[in-house]
């Protein structure tokens, strides 16, 4: 420390190692519940910064905090992260041999470490639990908390015996816990588990303000350009795609790889060392773009991630949001695109019908399957809506909207409306003559007038409404079909088979009723000719950010996007000779930062943006020199 009077405050903590001026949502009020020796519950978005909010307060409490994670990668992660920043942490699980283990308890129960992470299991051998009962131990955090509920994806045996463990201690540890995961479900489970003594449960919202959402309807030949459009026009982003099969995954890899961008994949048929490497190319910028199933990205918390774009439609919401919300964990803007075709709704049944149902009785079965077809029909109604995107998915998630947000694709488009009402009545003619026996396709074919066998072999084609709108075009019909099921004219069900049945049309027979359908205006037909732009025009996350300040000029900006490459290049440089990600040596926000403030000597780089004590004395000289070097060749 310059000063040499050591940080006794939260907020001179989070100065001092952590290089940052002020807390965010949620954070405060976590820090000062556990500092005032109550346990404590935050639900908070991924990449809020739940670690801060009990690393902070660790290390101000006198004894030793430990944190019970669910991943190797995830504590290797957090303790280099702490390493870097200056701070004495350790992780004890199955990676380390027996005798680094015993090393690293014997620092500990020195008092080396103020925050040891642990696996679950750890905490129910004889060892580790001699070790807790002779060390002062001041708190135990249990994060990604939901993996002690049977209800989530990730349930974790051994997480219900941390209660055991903590019980046997001695002092009466805070016990803290904290998760992305907002159900009340889980939270319930979470609290009642842990036993929780009258916690604080802070719940912060749901909304990623830095995340830029995007849908797009296309084909599949289509969605190969759009990528390949979407990796040359930004060269030095992190970008993972996200597949639905191992087949696309490996398919869309071959194509890439032709084409020269640098690319990984990720999938369960891979083998273990395989799939290691691969996600480790891409967690140190090794590989620029990853292509992966849902397997990928549990224990991933590189935070330079700047878009991530899926290939096909996830069958659900919570998927979505998790999976989207792995760009941006910096808070600086990212993009999360979806590309969407009609196919996908295809393939998702399949998968869900293929769906294991092992140990379950016919009832929760059959319940479970109207489940995963109501969420699939919202993620549909997500790809279909013509409204705000980010609204759509906060009031998913039970929150109340405003406005709309003025940062998605659906707010930046340009719409027409149809008048569709005669074609409303069509609709509910056609399906009248099927008396309410099949779904969406037959039902567009049969007023389409296609020639597809199945229309004739069910009769369809002598309908009075075969053919009736064939002007209209597939898309237009699934944009009404889509309104007039959100406006009670038409029944969706659920399950496998999925029919439409005509809902209560009262007023639409009698009212005078106008059916109006808003549509995106056609928009420039993607192609493979499109001129390659550069990629430092103003959609590319670096020059957008990096020349954002006030008044600054086109040549400015792309001068601090030479300058941001060149510290890019340099934190490469540096993450190599130190053996860790990038990211973890310095975020893409703090680069930025250092682009806005040109910062000429060491006081002035301490007031970047994620540059605490440590990392300057550790990587200040280094970045101040090429700071001053590029600032002299290009004045
Ligand atoms: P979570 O666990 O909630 O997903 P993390 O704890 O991994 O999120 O934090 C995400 C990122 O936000 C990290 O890069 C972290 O350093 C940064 N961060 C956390 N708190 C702050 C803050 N108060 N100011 C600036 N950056 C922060
Ligand atoms: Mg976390």
């Amino acid at each position: 420390m310059n000063s040499g009077t050591p940080p006794v405050t939260p907020l001179q903590i989070l100065k001092t190692y952590f290089g940052y001026d002020s807390f965010r949502e949620g954070q405060t009020e976590i820090i000062d519940t556990i500092l005032s020796g109550r346990d404590a519950l935050a639900i908070m978005p991924t990449g809020a910064g739940k670690s801060l909010c009990y690393q902070v307060p660790a290390l101000l409490l006198p004894g030793i905090t430990l944190v019970v994670s669910p991943l190797i990668s995830l504590m290797q992660d957090q303790v280099k992260s702490l390493n870097e920043a200056g701070i004495h942490a350790a992780y004890i699980n199955s990676s380390l041999t027996e005798g680094q283990i015993n090393k690293a308890l014997s620092f500990a129960a020195r008092g080396v470490y103020k925050i040891i992470y642990v696996a679950p299991e750890r905490l129910e051998t004889a060892s580790f639990l001699s070790f807790a009962l002779h060390t002062p131990i001041s708190m135990v955090t249990v994060d990604e908390a939901h993996c002690i509920s049977q209800w989530g994806q990730d349930f974790r045996p051994s997480y219900l015996k941390i209660i055991d463990f903590v019980e046997q201690l001695p002092g009466n540890p805070i016990i803290s816990a904290f998760t992305a995961t907002a159900t009340e479900v889980v939270k319930n489970d979470i609290a009642r588990i842990l036993k929780l003594k009258n916690p604080n449960i802070v719940v912060t919202g749901f909304d990623r303000e830095n995340l830029y959402y995007q849908v797009e309807h296309l084909t599949g030949k289509q969605k190969d350009i759009f990528i390949q459009n979407y990796i040359e026009t930004h060269p030095n982003e992190s970008g993972i795609i996200y597949c639905a099969t191992r087949k696309n995954v490996d398919t869309l890899y071959e194509k890439l790889l032709k084409q020269g961008v640098s690319v990984t994949r990720y999938h369960a048929g891979m083998s273990n060392d395989i799939r290691k490497k691969s996600q480790d190319d891409f967690i140190y910028d090794r590989a620029q773009v990853v292509i992966a199933t849902n397997a990928f990205g549990m224990g991933i918390d590189k935070s330079n991630v700047r878009f991530v774009i899926h290939y096909n439609m996830p069958q659900s919401m919570e998927n979505y949001y998790q999976e989207a919300g792995r760009a941006g964990r910096d808070g600086e803007p990212a993009k999360c695109i979806l590309l969407f075709s009609t196919q996908d709704v295809m393939i998702s049944k399949l998968l869900l019908g293929s769906k294991d149902f092992e140990g379950m009785d016919f009832q929760e079965i059959d319940q479970v399957k109207r489940q995963d077809s109501r969420r699939l029909q919202l993620m549909e109604g997500y790809c279909m809506t013509t409204s705000c995107l980010r609204n759509y998915i906060l009031e998913y998630f039970g929150e109340t909207t405003h406005q709309s947000c003025d940062n998605c694709g659906n707010c930046h488009q340009e719409f027409e409306e149809l008048d569709m009402t005669l074609d409303a009545k069509w609709v509910v003619g056609c399906i009248t003559e099927m008396r309410g026996r099949y779904g969406q396709a037959l039902v567009i074919g049969t007023l389409l007038g296609s020639k597809k066998a199945r229309l004739k072999d069910i009769g369809a084609t002598s309908y009075n409404c075969y053919g009736q709108l064939e002007n209209r075009t597939e898309a237009d019909l699934r944009l009404l079909i889509s309104q007039m099921i959100r406006m009670g004219y038409i029944i969706q069900t659920e399950g496998e088979y999925s029919v439409l049945k005509v809902g209560n049309i009262a007023d639409l027979q009698t009212k005078n009723i106008k059916i109006i359908v808003k549509k995106f205006k056609e928009k420039e037909k993607i192609s493979a000719s499109k001129k390659r732009k550069n990629p430092f025009e103003k959609d590319s996350f670096s020059a957008s950010k990096v020349g954002s300040s006030a008044g600054t000029t086109a040549a400015n900006s792309s001068r601090n996007s030479a300058l941001f490459e060149t510290l890019r290049q340099l934190r490469l440089q540096i993450a190599k000779e130190e053996s860790v990600p990038p990211y973890i040596v310095f975020t893409d926000k703090t680069l930025i930062d250092m682009c806005e403030k040109f910062p000429q000597n060491e006081d002035e780089m301490l007031n970047v943006s994620g540059v605490g004590q440590n990392k300057l004395k550790k990587y200040g000289q280094r970045f101040l020199q090429e700071i001053s070097s590029f600032l002299s060749t290009n004045h």
